[in-house]
């Protein structure tokens, strides 16, 4: 059976005119999932009942099950999703108190294979669907506690917007429509952000990814900012180029880890094919695009690539651009032989880095509790039975946004 969030627009409004249906349908249905949080047809009570019933014969709200669902004492969820071929994909909700945090996967698994992570472990299975990308954004969002109308069902919800003595100055005046557009634009039970760095390489899945990001950035979507949201990429140029040329104001972040091709050959294999300078001018070209700063990302491994020397070359590659630095001290991942590093050998990374006017961020462990690095949950998911040490993991995961100063 299909995923109802696998039909593009136009798909669904010529299925809704072979149904005799008027296109204004395919509208609130829109609304029962973006604003409502329906995940069933049953839920959306105001389309006919024969229309409810055709659309459940043949497309399903949501193609995937939760397999397990985590809750870290530090607020962070993750979501193990099952989609219908059994394969396993994980996403995070990040809590803050002005932020809520979506952190989406774009492929099963992961074809570009850098040494330290979990995801690539087990190689590329195949892209996500627009629908899968969306779901994961969609569920993450439902699990938000909407106060105003908690407790009710997805009817009750949209009933109300508008209703609530609370909602009524904003709402006041408007005519029912655009009231009903401002249910589930209460901002404590709205994304904030998203984060493409769970399992996958973004720009390897571009077209799905972006038709996705199309929906969650639109008003009658899920109505995020576009400069809300970042694409992390191990970089891959004819890709980035491409994504510059969009114009969109989304924020990109380049997984650089090293700052010579030597060294980042070992860690991310997909090096020796484009090297350093080609990402650095894709990213420069992203700049002169968009206007926005590109984040380079920087894992940093003990021993590895943590050093005094590597700190130095680093700044002189980067010290020209309006670039930011986003040090990630490593995740462990059971069975791989990397270590995070020292505090002191961190902090004089830190240090030489702003020595040299780099503007440098130190990301935070979120989740730590709970498997929440890229890949790891699923991995432990696919061990066999006995080997499966899902919710006392001590292993940590990274708060996928950059820390405010
Ligand atoms: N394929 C994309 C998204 C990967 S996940 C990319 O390469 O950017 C987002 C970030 O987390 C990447 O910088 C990735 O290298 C990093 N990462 C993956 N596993 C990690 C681990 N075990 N510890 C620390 N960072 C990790």
């Amino acid at each position: 059976m299909r995923a109802l969030l696998d039909l593009t627009a136009e798909d669904f409004h010529a299925w809704l005119q072979a149904q005799g249906q008027p296109p204004l349908r395919a509208r609130q249905v829109r609304r029962w999932l973006f604003a409502g949080r329906a995940e069933s047809f049953e839920q959306m009570t105001d389309l006919p009942l024969a229309l409810r019933q055709a659309l459940a014969a043949q497309f399903q709200v949501f193609g995937s099950r939760i397999a397990r669902h985590l809750r870290s004492c530090d607020g962070t969820n993750k979501l193990l999703l099952r989609l219908t071929d059994e394969q396993l994909i994980e996403c995070v909700l990040l809590l803050e108190d002005d932020r809520h945090t979506a952190c989406i996967s774009t492929q099963v698994g992961c074809g570009m294979g850098c040494v330290f992570c979990a995801s690539g472990l087990a190689g590329f299975e195949r892209n996500l669907t627009t629908g899968e990308i969306l779901e994961q954004l969609l569920r993450l969002r439902n699990l938000l506690p909407d106060e105003q109308t908690a407790g009710m069902n997805p009817a009750a919800r949209l009933q109300t917007a508008g209703m609530n003595p609370a909602a009524r100055p904003k709402t006041a005046g408007m005519n029912p429509a655009a009231r009903l557009q401002t249910a589930g634009m209460n901002p404590a039970a709205r994304l904030s952000h998203i984060v493409v760095m769970g399992m996958g390489e973004p720009l390897a899945n571009l077209d799905n990814l972006l038709a996705a990001l199309d929906v969650a950035t639109a008003k009658d979507g899920l109505g995020l900012g576009a400069r809300h949201v970042t694409i992390s990429t191990v970089g891959l140029p004819a890709k980035m180029r491409r994504l510059a040329d969009l114009k969109k104001q989304y924020h990109l972040a380049v997984s650089l880890h090293a700052p010579n091709d030597a060294l980042r050959n070992q860690i991310v294999p997909t090096n020796d094919r484009t090297g350093i300078a080609a990402i650095l001018d894709a990213a420069d070209y992203f700049y002169a695009q968009t206007h926005r700063q590109v984040t380079y990302e920087y894992v940093l491994l003990r021993g590895l690539n943590d050093q005094p020397r590597h700190a130095e070359e680093l700044a002189r590659l980067l010290q020209q651009r309006q670039a930011h630095l986003n040090l990630i001290p490593f995740n462990d991942v059971e069975g791989l032989p990397y270590q995070r590093p020292e505090q002191a050998s961190l902090t004089d990374f830190v240090a030489r880095l702003r020595r040299r006017g780099l503007v440098v961020h130190v990301r935070k462990r979120k989740g730590a509790d709970i498997d929440a690095a890229c890949g790891q949950l699923r991995r432990s998911a696919l061990a066999p039975r006995g080997e499966q040490a899902l919710t006392l993991s001590r292993r940590g995961a990274e708060d996928r946004r950059e820390e405010r100063e």
